[in-house]
C-alpha cells in the first residue's frame, strides 16, 4: 500500500536536476561572499521579488528571526497575527533572541490583519509604552489554511503601518503559491513592505533554505545579523544550486499542487461525516473539520496506519497540504481511503 504523505509540502524531495546541479555547482567562501552560487540565487531572488538584494538563510524561521533582528531593538514591540507562523511555530524567538513584545492581534479568517485591529494596537509615544517598529504579515496564511493576501490588501496595510512610522515584514514562506494563484508576479505581492522572505524547501521542492529580501543596506545589517545567529555557511552553493533549479523550474508547476487540493477538496465535500469549507482552499492546503464521532487525534491515527499522512491543527480540524509528490490519482486513493474509514465508523 502506498503511502500518500499529505502532512506537508516540506516532505518534497529534491529533484535529479537539483541534485544534478548540486554535484556540479561552482561554488567558494560565502562569508566572503565569495561563493557564485549563492550570490546568483540571492540575485535571482532580490529581483523575483522586486527588492534590490537577498540573503540566503537555513530556514524561514531564520529568515524571519533575521528580519525582526534588523528592523527592531530589544524593547521594542512588534505587531503580528494571533495565527501568524512566527507567534506560533517559532519557538518564541522573536522575543527570547530579538528582545522584541509580540503583540498578536487577531487574523481574520483569510489572514489578514484589518485595519481596525491593526490601528489600535500601534502605541502612542508615552513613557510606559514599548516602541511599535514592526507589522508582521504572512503570505499565504498557513494556519488559516493557504490562504492569499492580495496586492492591493498588502499595499493598503503598509501604507497604514509606514504612515505611522512601523516597517513591514512579509513572511512569505508560500508566496510563490500566492503568486501562482493569483496569476501575478511575486514581485507585486512584496512590492509595499520593507522586507519579505520565501522558502525554496516546500513546494519548491529544494532539501534547503530560504531568502530574506529587502533594500541593499537593510541585507548588509541583515548579514551581520545572521552571522551572529551562526548562519555564515561557508561552501553554502552546494545547496544554493538546488534553490536556482526551484525557482527557474518549479514555480509554475505549483498551480498543479493547487488542482490537486481542489480535488482533494472537493472530493471531502462529498464524504458524509466530513466538513469544509471550499472558499477557504486557495492554494495548496486543505483543511477541514472531523465527525464528532471520534477524536480527531485518533481520527489522524487510524489515517496515517491506513496510509494517509494528515496533520492536526486544532479543535475538530486537520490539513492536507499537497506537493509534487502527490498526484491527482494518489489524491483518489486518499479519498477513497478516508471515504472507506467514514463508513467503517459509521
Ligand atoms: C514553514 C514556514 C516558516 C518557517 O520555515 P522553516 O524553513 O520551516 O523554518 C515560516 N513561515 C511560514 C508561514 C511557514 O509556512
Amino acid at each position: 500500500m502506498k503511502d500518500i504523505d499529505l502532512r506537508s509540502d516540506t516532505l518534497t524531495l529534491p529533484t535529479k536536476e537539483m541534485r544534478h546541479a548540486m554535484y556540479e555547482a561552482e561554488v567558494g567562501d560565502d562569508v566572503f561572499k565569495e561563493d557564485p552560487t549563492v550570490n546568483r540565487l540571492e540575485e535571482l531572488a532580490a529581483n523575483m521579488l522586486g527588492k534590490e538584494a537577498a540573503l540566503f538563510t537555513a530556514s524561514g524561521t531564520m529568515s524571519n528571526l533575521v528580519a525582526i533582528l534588523t528592523h527592531t531593538r530589544p524593547g521594542d514591540e512588534i505587531i503580528l497575527g494571533s495565527e501568524s507562523h512566527t507567534f506560533w511555530y517559532e519557538v518564541g524567538g522573536a522575543s527570547t533572541l530579538a528582545g522584541v513584545v509580540m503583540r498578536t492581534v487577531p487574523n481574520d479568517e483569510e489572514g489578514r490583519l484589518t485595519p481596525d485591529v491593526v490601528e489600535p494596537a500601534i502605541r502612542t509615544k508615552e513613557i510606559h509604552y514599548p516602541e511599535t517598529a514592526l507589522l508582521c504579515l504572512e503570505n499565504t496564511h498557513s494556519r488559516c489554511g493557504g490562504t492569499i493576501l492580495s496586492p492591493e490588501y498588502t499595499s493598503a496595510i503598509a501604507e497604514l503601518a509606514h504612515r505611522r512610522g512601523l516597517r513591514v515584514h512579509l513572511d512569505g514562506a508560500r508566496i510563490f503559491n500566492a503568486a501562482v494563484a493569483l496569476g501575478v508576479p511575486a514581485s507585486e505581492l512584496s512590492g509595499a513592505v520593507d522586507s519579505v522572505c520565501f522558502c525554496l524547501s516546500k513546494g519548491l521542492s529544494a532539501p534547503v533554505g530560504s531568502l530574506l529580501c529587502g533594500t541593499q543596506e537593510f541585507m548588509d545589517r541583515a548579514r551581520k545579523w545572521r552571522k551572529m545567529m551562526g548562519g555564515g555557511m561557508r561552501q553554502a552553493g552546494i545547496i544554493a544550486a538546488a534553490g536556482i533549479i526551484a525557482l527557474e523550474t518549479m514555480v509554475n508547476r505549483l498551480a498543479e499542487d493547487h488542482a490537486t487540493a481542489q480535488h482533494l477538496a472537493h472530493g471531502l465535500a462529498r464524504i458524509p461525516g466530513i466538513t469544509i469549507n471550499l472558499d477557504r482552499v486557495q492554494t495548496n492546503m486543505v483543511v477541514f473539520e472531523t465527525p464528532t464521532t471520534i477524536s480527531t487525534l485518533e481520527f489522524i491515527k487510524q489515517m496515517d496506519a491506513l496510509g494517509v499522512g494528515l496533520l492536526y491543527r486544532g479543535g475538530r480540524m486537520v490539513r492536507a497540504v499537497t506537493h509534487r509528490m502527490v498526484g491527482t490519482t494518489d489524491i483518489d486513493e486518499a479519498l477513497n481511503r478516508i471515504e472507506l474509514f467514514m463508513k467503517d465508523i459509521g
